[in-house]
């Protein structure tokens, strides 16, 4: 049998969101479920791989199969598409297995031409809805498919407002509207060539093509290197019987949230608009009303809203996020999914749905998208000084947060401000999904239209930016880039503060401060260490840091840099003398002035751990990074070596390295200076020993080997330590445990880490030169040529950011097997950057490591991803 790539909606269910994309598998969901929701049908997220694969076209077995199945439509509704009599309308949509609100496009009221408009107009009595129909059919289409830009429509519609002396569009009257239907048909052929297509099955293929098409369009592939969804992923096509929410003062459209989005206050949130198309809601050009107000107006019709939301999020047990539209007074539901929260309600409504006994821990747990716990690690205004600083606006507090820039009035403006350093805040009439890179690029964003749950609101609350949205009282010129409030003027060189939890603008630059972590959260992660079994340690080469990630839970530090110890102005210059020193005795001399510094870094980075693990990793400085390169460093520097600025100069065109990041670097610098890893482990155990005695602590450090690629370099590089650390411990009469391991970061390590575990205690894996090393890719450079590589579909995520699974993951798990096969108590752990990804945490996970490392704010992402990762694939017993 053929495959089959159209479903109707009772054809599925919530179990096939990887084949009918979520709101498809949402939509069969509540139609299973006997929720009012209008009649349609999925053409598959297979659909629009295959579209992709055969060159963007839809094969003709799939355009049979969607005219078949809108057969199966028409004699489900009792009507006609395109057809003369009771025509049938649709909206078609995208949806992804993931939702990417505003990301791709939808149109409404498909089927309608200049025969069915009438048709319509007389079956509902209503002329002027007909043609408030048709005219946004007419721009959608041409916007979405023919790709003729919306603003040119819109400039249309204002001359004829402006010209009948209105400003609203519900102002325009049913002849308004015909004249307007003419204009834009007149319009598009002046762009096309052609007339507006009048054949409904024609508009409908036309339409499921853009929607694939869409996938592909720049503001969801910006958003779906965000959120970590793949390209291969494809969306699928709703097409559903239009029903209608502009046919007059009983009808409306609103969105509506099962919980407060922003707070997660367990209340219904819902906005809506009589006498308008959802599209209206979301654009935010008419500000909405709260859901209360339609108990006043529609007693019934609000009791039975409120009823299915209920059943809609006890059935799903997560809080939904839900289109509805009452048409002439009935209401129906258009889609539901579970709804994009701030990082404070997603914690508030996992927290109350365990109490309440919605839910349990494990699934509470996986509630949570790892990467929202950043926005409460951040930032919010010093309470004092913002009380020095003038509100001079106030709009809903739409995504929380705080945010300080100077004014960008576009997109580009801001992206381009933020790549020169600046920091901006974004501030726009509406915002429009083709604002997305600006919004990222922003500190926050402000809009002067709009409510919660507008294009700016869910977007930024995903993003966990910033935002106060729908600030009506200030007016914004974006051809004069100003910004008036209350008579001001603010231009692009003013600061202005957002507090978008209050939803307050200040005037001027608020200095920031630290987040405070409770409550809810505190719960939260106390269920996420109970179940996960993957260790969560730190890369910190501070006291500072490890104070910081200590109080974010971490477990140990698993990488402490120590070459970033030698930045300081004062000690850099020391380290310079070691590096260019042409003999034993000069570098000797260097490393003894170097001892007592590393030892005290490392005693503080001890008493800040209080008594965890601590892994010191030895001297791993690609060279190039320390030389001088300013001709008064170079003089200054050979004047205290006592040599001249020429002998100097002729030593670093020695050290001169093609490739440092493949040079002397790494063990290689003790295999041929092995002084410095004597003067290392001196510091690392007179540290520890020290520290023990002092606080009666029994820390065992954990001495880590960079650039290991052959067992006999390690070895040689462990007989300096163990030789000179058992001296140390003998010579004092003390005891003291500790290990030593290496880092795994060359392939070749990986291929022989059998061999390499014979002499380690613990490996952990390097996976940015690893990363680097498989791929051949220069960590450096790889940003320039990379983002060819997106465009094209090679790749579609940072191989630096998040591991490459099906190579690198595969060196890494090569090793692991080897590793454990000759030892099976080795230690294993991952230092790289991945160690704070979460699809890479979870692949640790998998493969079977102890812990994960990573930078101390990314912690507790990593606390939540591993219990996830736990959740999903047990390995507790
Ligand atoms: C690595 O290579 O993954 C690593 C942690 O070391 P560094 O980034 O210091 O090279
Ligand atoms: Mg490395």
């Amino acid at each position: 049998m053929s495959k089959k790539y159209v479903y109707l909606f009772h054809e599925g269910d919530a179990s096939m969101k990887n084949l009918l994309g979520g709101k498809g598998a949402n939509l069969a969901e509540m139609t299973n479920l006997g929720i009012p929701i209008p009649k349609g049908f999925t053409v598959t997220t297979e659909a629009c791989n295959k579209y992709y694969d055969d060159d963007k076209v839809i094969a003709p077995e799939i355009i049979n199969e969607i005219h078949h199945t809108m057969s199966q439509l028409e004699a489900a509704t009792g009507k006609t598409f395109g057809g003369e009599v009771n025509p049938l309308l649709v909206s078609v949509r995208s949806g992804a297995r993931a939702s990417m609100p505003g990301m791709m496009d939808t149109i409404l009221n498909l089927g309608l031409n200049d025969k069915t408009v009438e048709v319509l107009a007389k079956e509902t009595n209503n002329e002027r809805f007909a043609y408030d129909s048709y005219r946004r059919f007419i721009m959608m289409f041409g916007d979405v498919v023919m790709e003729i830009h919306k603003k040119d429509f819109d400039a249309i519609l204002e001359e004829m407002k402006e010209a009948k002396g209105v400003h609203l569009d519900t102002e325009l009257t049913a002849e308004d509207l015909k004249e307007l239907v003419l204009q834009f048909k007149a319009f598009y052929r002046s762009q096309k060539g052609t007339d507006f297509p009048q054949d409904a099955r024609e508009q409908l293929i036309e339409a499921v093509t853009a929607v694939f098409r869409s996938w592909d369009n720049p503001r969801a592939n910006v958003y779906r290197r965000l959120n970590d969804i793949p390209s291969s992923w494809g969306t699928a096509v709703n097409v559903q019987e239009m029903v209608f929410g502009n046919k007059g003062d009983t009808s409306g459209s609103g969105v509506a949230f099962s919980r407060n989005p922003a707070t997660g206050e367990k209340k219904i949130f819902a906005e809506y608009l009589m006498n308008a198309q959802g599209e209206d809601v979301v654009a935010g050009i008419r500000t909405p009303s709260p859901i209360e107000e339609l108990e006043k107006q529609m007693p019934e019709t609000y009791k039975q809203f409120m009823d299915i939301v209920n059943t809609l999020e006890n059935h799903y047990r997560d809080m939904q996020d839900m289109e509805f539209t009452i048409e002439e007074g009935k209401l129906y539901f258009l889609q539901t999914r579970n709804g994009k929260r701030t990082a404070q309600a997603a914690l508030k409504i996992a927290v109350d749905m365990v109490e309440e006994g919605l839910t349990t821990k494990e699934k509470a747990i996986l509630m949570l998208d790892p990467k929202q716990l950043d926005t409460l690690l951040h930032p919010a205004f010093n309470q004092e000084e913002m009380k020095n600083h003038p509100v001079i606006a106030t709009g809903l507090p739409a995504s929380p947060g705080a945010a300080t820039g100077k004014i960008a009035f576009t997109a580009q403006e801001a992206k381009e401000r933020h790549e020169a350093g600046e920091m901006v805040v974004l501030v726009r009439q509406e915002t429009s999904p083709e604002d997305i890179e600006g919004m990222i690029a922003a500190e926050g964003i402000l809009t002067v239209r709009g409510g919660m749950t507008s294009h700016a609101a869910v977007v930024a609350r995903g993003m966990g930016a910033c935002c106060v949205a729908g600030a009506g009282a200030i007016k914004v010129d974006e051809k004069k880039k100003t910004m008036t409030v209350n008579g001001k003027v603010y231009g692009t060189e003013d600061y202005i503060s957002l507090d978008g939890s209050t939803g307050n603008v200040y005037e001027g630059k608020i200095e920031t401060v630290e987040p405070e972590i409770s409550g809810h959260f505190g719960t939260f992660m106390g269920w996420a260490d109970e179940i996960r079994s993957l260790k969560v340690r730190t890369n910190a080469d501070t006291p500072h840091d490890a104070a910081q990630a200590v109080k974010f839970g971490a477990e140990g530090i698993g990488l402490t840099r120590t070459e970033h110890m030698f930045f300081a102005e004062d000690r850099i210059f020391i380290m310079r003398q070691m590096i260019v020193a042409r003999t034993e005795e000069a570098r000797r001399a260097a490393l003894e002035k170097l001892l007592p510094m590393q030892k005290s870094d490392f005693k503080g980075i001890y008493k800040a751990m209080e008594g965890r693990a601590v892994t010191i990793r030895f001297l791993d400085p690609p060279l190039h990074e320390f030389l001088p390169t300013h001709p008064e460093e170079i003089e200054e520097l050979a004047a205290a070596l006592n040599v001249t600025t020429d002998e100097l100069n002729g030593v670093i065109t020695d050290l001169h390295e093609f490739n440092p990041m493949m040079g002397h670097r790494g063990c290689r610098l003790a295999v041929s200076y092995p002084e410095i890893a004597e003067m290392q482990t001196r510091a690392v155990i007179e540290a520890a020993l020290e520290v023990n005695a002092e606080m009666g602590w029994n820390i065992v450090p954990e001495i880590m080997i960079p650039l290991v690629g052959e067992v006999k370099e390690l070895k040689y590089v462990k007989n300096i330590v163990v030789k000179t650390a058992d001296a140390i411990i003998a010579e004092q009469g003390a005891e003291l445990k500790y290990l030593v391991g290496t880092m795994i970061e060359i392939p070749r390590a990986c291929m022989t880490a059998d061999e390499i575990a014979t002499e380690a205690d613990f490996f952990s894996f390097g996976t940015n030169d690893l990363t680097q090393m498989s791929f051949g890719f220069s960590r450096d450079d790889a940003g320039t040529f990379l983002k060819h590589y997106y465009e094209k579909k090679i790749y579609d995520f940072d191989p630096f950011a998040k591991l490459d699974q099906d190579g690198v993951g595969k060196f890494v798990k090569t090793a692991v097997t080897l590793g454990r096969g000759e030892k099976p108590t080795l230690k294993l752990g991952v230092c790289g950057e991945h160690g704070g990804d979460p699809s890479s945490v979870e692949f640790f996970h998998n493969i079977g490591l102890d812990y994960v490392s990573c930078s101390p704010f990314r912690v507790p992402v990593a606390r939540l991803a591993a219990a996830q990762a736990e959740v999903k694939n047990p390995r507790k017993k």
